[in-house]
């Protein structure tokens, strides 16, 4: 489904995708683990459109992603504010090309707004709109589909609250939902349960590896939990240096993955 290929991005002098190669089928988790500063969300913000990569390609279902042409909040001149990274995040450059949406540590929805109307925002890039959100009621139709992907994140019950007024758990979990709602079939996560208590955690992991076993997506998730890794993902990546050192099953060994942040434990040390 999702294709990297010698991926390469630099910031000024500084060189932080450095010929970067990973798969992710349809089906699958992928885990990214790596040190601060590995290139792990640089990555994925290259594969949604975020970034433009300086070289390397990207492919969806074998069709190029068209690195830097692709398009971030694609209706936000219409939009009464700018959109948050998350909401409407589409990297499509041709209607072939299937949707590649992302999720963030930091949820960025709309906290006024209820969550259906957030859920719904995921429908932005392929409505035309006349007016701003700010002031939109949605079409039936988005909103029966919006209603379908809550049901499937387990918060259809909570459609009418204002989104601020869920748990952070149930706030990822809606964004996971306003991915769905972008008929997303790769769905990258940046640490989508940094901020998560435990529970929570498990809720939106399980969340994420049933997207992939019942309904076939691509998952890419970046996680600084190793057994988070190996308990719900296919196989793990770890990056460093903006370079793949392992991509392995998830039976990597405990020493691989020491080994990727041994070299910043080092420079605490020093
Ligand atoms: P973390 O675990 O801290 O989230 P990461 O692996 O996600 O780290 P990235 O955010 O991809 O790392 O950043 C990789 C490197 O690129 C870092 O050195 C970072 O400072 C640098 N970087 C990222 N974005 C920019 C930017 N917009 N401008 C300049 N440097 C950047
Ligand atoms: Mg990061």
């Amino acid at each position: 489904m999702l294709r990297v290929d010698g991926l390469r991005k630099a910031f000024g002098e500084k060189t932080v995708l450095d010929g970067l190669s990973f798969e992710v089928a349809s089906g699958e988790v992928v885990s990214l683990l790596g040190a601060n500063g590995s290139g792990k969300s640089t990555s994925l913000r290259c594969v949604v459109g975020l970034e433009r990569p300086d070289g390397g390609t990207i492919t969806v279902d074998g069709v190029s992603a068209r690195p830097g042409e692709t398009t971030g909040a694609r209706s936000s001149g219409e939009l009464a504010r700018p959109l948050a990274p998350s909401e409407g995040v589409t990297a499509r450059s041709a209607e072939a090309v299937p949707t590649v949406a992302m999720v963030f540590q930091k949820i960025h929805l709309v906290p006024r707004r209820s969550v259906l109307d957030n859920v719904c925002a995921g429908a932005l890039g392929r409505l035309s709109l006349s007016r701003s959100w700010s002031v939109l009621a949605f079409p039936r139709e988005v909103q029966a589909e919006a209603m379908a992907c809550l049901d499937r994140v387990g918060l259809a019950d909570r459609a009418r609250e204002k989104a601020g007024r869920l748990s952070g758990g149930q706030q990822q979990r809606v964004a996971v939902a306003r991915a769905l709602c972008q008929r997303a079939q790769v769905l990258l996560a940046d640490e989508p349960v940094s901020a998560l208590d435990p529970a929570a955690s498990e809720q939106v992991m399980n969340l994420l590896r049933s997207l992939a076993d019942d309904d076939g997506l691509a998952v890419a998730a970046v996680l600084h939990q190793p057994d988070l890794a190996r308990r719900f993902s296919d196989r793990i990546l770890g990056l460093a240096g903006g370079r793949l050192v392992f991509d392995s099953s998830s039976e990597v060994t405990d020493q691989a993955v020491a080994d990727l942040y041994r070299p910043a434990l080092e420079a605490l040390e020093a």
